[in-house]
């Protein structure tokens, strides 16, 4: 038995100008292979960790061995580079020969400068070249699926939280199932669906209502069946199929796939006002904040600049938030973070303990946006230097080695600003602990995210407030031009129908 795992991984925000070249995929270096792709993989627990776990008990059992072309991971940005793309489906097409199963740890909303369907291409390429070994594939909530994705492989599995906190979950699920069906204990059959709708990320978290209910039914639903997914979508990729999808694997029972497929379908559409957001001016959010300093309760009180999450391919280094912070004079405050690498090393060169005005952010122009950041001028102490690298504890990603390159922490006196080189999401108290920041002594946090911190900074908030700033992650649909995804869609489009169904195609 030869078992290929491989992970290839980005969540593209086509309105995002931040580039993704072939070293974004490695922190920083080129995407490890072989058995640094082993290594890498087996320490964390993502999908194609979980995926390892299932394959190695295959293997004890069977004998045989186990190839990992590629380890792939990017944070989210603009569209992949053409060439990284082609280097890491060349990797796996590669590796792919004369193995028995491929499992992949893909996410689904990948966009190169020419496929708006990164994972079918790559998908469809393993099939035409090697046209009777089965394939796994594991996708991320985000996912926009496409059909070539489903017609080219044997069992798809989503993730079933958001925060993702499943991913090695899904990976052995997928595993598993695929695995079964190799050795003749299953037949799987796998329909999937899309509803004209695209669920506002700020609206997705399972921990509300309706994506929790939605993803409770998924999980009642997959106990009769294979696997059962419903992908509530990106909705900042401006490709037709951008949005929220099913993809149903039974037991060699169509007819049941495509009911448990409507039927997911219809709850998600009746819901379809829930994932709506509501939008509130930025002077208000954070005047509320200033009020919620004496209401009862432990804990910081977070204020989300939303509209700048690097984890939805946002620059990181818009500066409206943390202006309207400095404004409304907010005390004792922890930013994380903006993107900044120039003036890192302009605070470097000062040197910890020296006092500095500098500009910082609004380095990217946002040619999706009508209106640009601008940088903010800071007077404040350089307090702190750090190389930016630390392990996450989670439960989100647990394991996983971060790297914020070289990052400063700059204190007006008021907030300390945590300033990096690299993008990274504030998913894990280690961002601030490795800084010497205690996050739960600060009275504020002002963290660039949109669910994901959730995982952990939801347990030690006092409340959370959401912050209209500015960014290519807009919560704002009317801010973005979309052209390409399929028309009508909710909310884009107002649709009174009742069901999906109506005057809409399945796919
Ligand atoms: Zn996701």
């Amino acid at each position: 038995m030869k078992i290929l795992v491989a992970m290839m991984s980005h969540e593209t925000n086509t309105f995002s100008p931040v580039p993704t070249p072939l070293d974004r995929f490695g922190s920083g270096h080129n995407p490890a292979e072989g058995k640094r792709a082993y290594q890498g993989a087996a320490q964390g627990s993502s999908t194609m960790a979980g995926m390892l776990q299932v394959a190695e008990q295959v293997i004890e059992r069977q004998g045989g061995e186990i190839v990992t072309p590629l380890l792939a991971g990017a944070p989210p940005s603009g569209p992949v580079d053409q060439e990284a793309y082609e280097y890491m489906v060349q990797r796996i097409c590669e590796a792919a020969e004369g193995c028995d199963a491929l499992l992949l740890d893909l996410h689904g909303a990948m966009v190169t400068e020419r496929q708006d369907d990164g994972e079918g291409f790559l998908l469809n390429k393993l099939r035409d070249l090697y046209p009777g070994i089965p394939i796994g594939v594991g996708l991320d909530m985000h996912a926009n699926l496409y059909p070539m994705m489903v017609e080219n492989a044997t069992v798809i599995t989503g993730y079933q939280t958001y925060p993702h906190i499943d991913m090695f979950e899904t990976g052995v699920r997928v595993a598993t199932a695929l695995f079964n069906s190799l050795e003749g204990r299953t037949t799987p059959t796998m329909v999937w669906g899309n509803a004209p709708m695209l669920p506002h990320v700020m609206r997705q978290g399972t921990g509300d209502f309706p994506n929790g209910e939605l993803q409770e039914r998924v999980r009642e639903l997959e106990a009769e069946s294979i696997a059962v997914s419903l992908f509530t979508g990106f909705p900042h990729a401006d490709i037709s199929n951008a949005g929220l999808s099913v993809v149903v694997v039974t037991d060699n029972d169509e007819q049941r796939a495509c009911e448990i497929r409507d039927e997911l379908l219809e709850l998600a559409w009746s819901h379809r006002e829930a994932f709506v957001y509501k939008l509130e001016p930025l002077a208000e959010s954070v005047a509320h904040a200033i009020i919620a300093r004496e209401e009862p309760g432990e804990g910081p009180i977070i204020l989300l600049d939303h509209y700048d999450n690097t984890a939805s391919g946002g620059t990181m280094d818009t500066t409206e938030v943390l202006r309207e912070i400095l404004l409304q004079g907010l005390e004792d405050v922890a930013v994380f973070g903006i993107h900044d690498p120039a003036a890192v090393q302009q605070m470097i060169a000062a040197g910890v303990g020296s006092e500095i005005t500098i500009d910082l952010g609004a380095r990217y122009h946002m040619q999706a946006l009508q209106e640009q950041s601008t940088p903010l001028t800071v007077t404040g102490t350089v307090k702190l230097v750090s190389d930016g690298r630390f392990v996450v504890k989670g439960p989100m990603s647990t394991g996983a080695r971060m790297n914020m390159g070289a990052t400063v922490v700059l204190d007006t006196g008021n907030v300390q600003i945590i300033v990096i080189s690299r993008h990274i999401e504030p998913f894990d108290l280690g961002c601030f602990y490795s800084l010497g920041i205690d996050p739960l002594e600060k009275t504020y946090l002002m963290l660039k995210s949109r669910i994901h911190y959730r995982a952990t900074f939801l347990p030690i908030a006092k409340k959370v407030i959401e912050c209209a700033g500015r960014g290519v992650c807009t919560s704002d649909y009317n801010q973005l031009n979309f052209r390409n995804v399929r028309r009508p869609i909710f909310p884009l489009d107002n649709i009174n129908s009742d069901s999906f169904k109506e005057g809409f195609p399945v796919s």
